[in-house]
C-alpha cells in the first residue's frame, strides 16, 4: 500500500497552530504526555492479555524506553504496549475524540495569551510533541497484528501513513527536535523530567545514555500502593495529572486502604476546575478500576454514582477476580460494596472540608455544587448528608448559607423554607415575588442552577420544614409575625370594596389570559406580579422545559395586584366611581404584560403592547 496523505481534522489543525506558535513555557511536559500514553497503552495490553494471553507473544515484561541521540538531535520514546492499527492511528493521531472538544475550541479567542491558559486546563496530549519537535514519527504495531504503520507529520496541517512491516509491538515515537530544543536529547535533562513528572508510573521507564547500560529512572511501583508518608504533595499532584488527564491542582486528595470484609485501596481526587464534559450527555466515569494492580477499565459506571462524577483517581481491589469482564461488573456484589465505601469516604471528606474554615469549601461548591445536588433526589439514603453539604445564595447577605443556618434564622410563625428559582442571581434578587418576604425579614433561598427546579420539588422537607416556592406561598406571609415597630401595611390599602370592583373589572378585561386575579400579600414595591397556582408547574421550570425543546405549553397564571400601590389604589377608585373606565382594557393588558416582563417573558403581543403603552403615555402628557 502506498503512502497516504491526510489532513488533520480542522480542530486539530487549530490546536497544533497554537501548540507550535504560542506555547513557550513548560515545554518539558511533552515527555510526561508521551510517557503517560505509553503507560496507558501497556495497561490496556496487560488487561487484554488476561483473556488473550497469546497477544503478549512471550513478551510480558512491559517497559518504556527513552533513546536520546544528541548527534542526530532526536529523542525516541518506545513502549511495548497495545499499539495501534491503521484506522486507530488515523483516528487517534488525526482527530480529537474527547467529548467537550468543540465547546473547548469555541472558547478559543485567537488571543494567544488567553488561549494558552485555556489549553493549560484542557491539555493537548500527544500533540504536545510539536512544542519541541519539527517532525514527529510514530511507528506502531498493534498486539496480535502482522502489519505495522508509520505515521509522520511536521504538524502543519497534514500527516502521512504508510505500512511499516518491521514495526515492533507497541509504539516508537521519534521526535526530531527543533533548533533550540536539543536539550531534550540530553540524558541528565531527561532523568530530571521523568523524576519530576513520571516517577509514579507503574511501568519501568528506562534510559539509554550513549554507550552506558540502560538504567531505570523512575520508581516504577504503583503510587497508590506506597504509604502516605512516602508520597509528597508534588507526587500526588503529578499522579492526579496523569490519572485524570487533568492539568489543574487537585482541590482534595483522598488516599486510603479499606480493610475488613472488602479490601481495596482508593486514591481519589476532587479537581479544582470544572472538567469540560461534566454536563455532557456522553460523559464518562473517571475513576480507574484496577484489580491487584492490573488495570481493568476506566469506564466502570458502577463504581460511583453520577452525582460524584467529578471524582478522579484509582480504585485497586483485592477481591474482584482478575479476569473480570465488563458484564460481570454489573450488579457485582463486591463492586457495590466498594461503591458504598467510596461514596461514604467522598462525602465524609467533603464534610470535613466544609467544616474546616481553611477547607476552601466555597471554591468546591461553586464548581461542583450543581452536580452534587443531583444526589439529593438520586440517593434517597444519603439525602440528608448531601443536603447538609449544600450551600445556597439567599436574601440574607451575599455569602453562601447552609440549610441549618437558614432554619436557625426562621421567623416566628414562619412555616416553610422559602425558595425562588430563576436563571440569574441579580435578576432574582429584584423579583417582585420577594418584596413581601424581604419586608417581613423572611429569608428566601435564591436558586439559579437548572437542577434546582427538580430537587426542590422532590424533597418533602428538611428538619421537618417543608421547602416551598415563594410563588406558591399563598397567604403564608400573613402568619409571620411582623418585625418590631413595622407599620401595619394594611392601613395603607385601598378599601376592600374598591379592590374587589377592580379585580372584577380586570377579570372581565383579561378573560382567559389569566387563571385568576387577586389581591397580593407579597408585594410591597411593585404594582403586580404573576404567580403559579399551587400544584401548577413553576414558571421557571416551564421556561426551562421549553428551552430544552420539551412541549411544556404555557400555563395560564394568576395575576396578583398590590392594593397598597398608588397605581392600583387610583385605578380601583376610578373604576369604582365611574362604574367602568374606557381605559381599563388597555390598563389590564399593560399590567399583565408588565408582570410577564418582570418574569423574563416577552409581552404576549409585542405590537399591541407598544401601541397601548404609547396611548397611555399620551394621556399622561395631557
Ligand atoms: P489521551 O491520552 O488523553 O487520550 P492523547 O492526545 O494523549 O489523548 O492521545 C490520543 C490517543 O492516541 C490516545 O487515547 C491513544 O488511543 C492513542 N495513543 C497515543 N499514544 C499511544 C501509544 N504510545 N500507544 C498506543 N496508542 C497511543
Ligand atoms: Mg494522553
Amino acid at each position: 500500500m502506498a503512502e497516504e496523505k491526510r489532513q488533520f481534522q480542522a480542530e486539530v489543525g487549530k490546536l497544533l497552530d497554537i501548540v507550535v506558535h504560542s506555547l513557550y513555557s513548560n515545554k518539558e511536559i511533552f515527555l510526561r504526555e508521551l510517557i503517560s500514553n505509553a503507560s496507558d497503552s501497556c495497561d490496556r495490553l496487560r488487561y487484554a492479555a488476561i483473556t488473550e494471553p497469546e497477544l503478549l507473544a512471550g513478551e510480558g515484561e512491559f517497559q518504556i524506553r527513552l533513546i536520546p541521540d544528541p548527534q542526530a538531535g532526536t529523542l525516541t520514546i518506545i513502549d511495548n504496549g497495545l499499539g495501534m492499527n491503521h484506522d486507530e492511528v488515523i483516528a487517534n493521531l488525526g482527530t480529537i475524540a474527547k467529548s467537550g472538544t468543540s465547546e473547548f475550541l469555541s472558547r478559543l479567542t485567537g488571543d494567544s495569551k488567553k488561549d494558552v491558559s485555556l489549553i493549560g486546563q484542557f491539555g493537548v496530549g500527544f500533540y504536545s510533541a510539536f512544542m519541541v519537535a519539527g517532525e514527529v514519527t510514530v511507528v506502531t504495531r498493534k498486539a496480535g497484528d502482522a502489519m505495522g504503520w508509520r505515521w509522520t507529520s511536521d504538524g502543519k496541517g497534514e500527516f502521512t501513513v504508510a505500512e511499516a512491516p518491521d514495526a515492533a509491538r507497541g509504539a516508537a515515537i521519534t521526535l526530531t527536535l527543533r533548533d533550540g530544543e536539543k536539550e531534550f536529547a540530553e540524558a541528565v535533562r531527561l532523568k530530571a523530567i521523568v523524576k519530576r513528572y513520571s516517577d509514579h508510573i507503574a511501568i519501568p521507564v528506562k534510559l539509554k545514555d550513549g554507550d552506558k547500560d540502560e538504567e531505570s529512572i523512575n520508581s516504577a511501583n504503583a503510587l497508590w500502593t506506597r504509604s502516605k508518608s512516602e508520597i509528597s504533595p508534588e507526587q500526588y499532584k503529578e499522579f492526579y495529572h496523569h490519572v485524570a488527564h487533568a492539568f489543574d491542582e487537585p482541590w482534595a486528595t483522598l488516599h486510603y486502604k479499606a480493610e475488613g470484609a472488602i479490601e481495596y485501596t482508593g486514591l481519589l481526587f476532587v479537581p479544582s476546575s470544572k472538567p469540560l464534559d461534566i454536563f455532557h450527555p456522553d460523559r464518562k466515569q473517571h475513576v480507574k478500576l484496577y484489580v491487584r494492580r492490573v488495570f481493568i477499565t476506566d469506564d466502570c459506571e458502577e463504581l460511583l454514582p453520577p452525582y460524584l462524577r467529578f471524582v478522579r483517581g484509582v480504585v485497586d481491589s483485592q477481591d474482584l477476580p482478575l479476569n473480570v469482564s465488563r458484564e460481570m461488573l454489573q450488579h457485582n456484589p463486591v463492586l457495590s460494596k466498594i461503591r458504598s465505601g467510596l461514596v461514604k469516604r467522598v462525602l465524609g471528606e467533603l464534610k470535613k472540608k466544609a467544616e474546616d474554615a481553611d477547607g476552601n469549601y466555597a471554591a468546591f461548591w461553586e464548581v461542583f455544587g450543581a452536580v452534587l445536588k443531583e444526589g439529593i433526589y438520586e440517593d434517597f439514603e444519603r439525602r440528608n448528608d448531601i443536603l447538609e453539604l449544600c450551600r445556597f445564595r439567599s436574601t440574607h447577605g451575599d455569602g453562601l448559607v447552609t440549610l441549618a443556618e437558614y432554619v436557625g434564622r426562621m421567623k416566628e410563625g414562619q412555616e416553610a423554607i422559602y425558595t425562588i428559582t430563576g436563571d440569574d442571581l441579580t435578576q432574582l434578587k429584584r423579583s417582585p415575588q420577594l418584596e413581601g418576604f424581604i419586608a417581613k425579614g423572611v429569608e428566601v433561598l435564591l436558586l439559579t442552577d437548572p437542577i434546582d427546579e427538580f430537587w426542590v420539588s422532590a424533597i418533602p422537607n428538611y428538619m421537618d420544614k417543608e421547602l416551598r416556592s415563594v410563588t406558591a406561598a399563598g397567604d403564608d406571609l400573613g402568619k409571620v409575625k411582623a418585625p418590631e415597630g413595622a407599620a401595619d401595611a394594611r392601613a395603607d390599602e385601598a378599601p376592600a370594596a374598591e379592590v374587589a370592583t377592580l379585580i372584577a373589572a380586570l377579570k372581565l378585561a383579561l378573560g382567559d389570559k389569566v387563571k385568576d386575579v387577586r389581591g397580593s400579600e407579597r408585594l410591597t414595591e411593585s404594582a403586580v406580579c404573576l404567580v403559579a397556582d399551587s400544584g401548577d408547574m413553576s414558571m421557571h421550570l416551564e421556561k426551562l422545559l421549553r428551552a430544552h425543546g420539551q412541549a411544556a405549553g404555557e400555563r395560564v397564571r394568576i395575576l396578583e395586584i398590590n392594593p397598597r400601590h398608588a397605581l392600583i389604589k387610583g385605578l380601583a377608585a376610578r373604576v369604582t366611581a365611574a362604574g367602568t373606565n374606557p381605559l381599563i382594557e388597555d390598563m389590564a393588558a399593560l399590567l399583565l404584560d408588565q408582570a410577564r416582563i418582570v418574569e423574563g417573558e416577552p409581552p404576549a403581543d409585542p405590537v399591541g403592547f407598544a401601541r397601548r403603552m404609547v396611548s397611555v403615555m399620551e394621556k399622561g402628557l395631557i
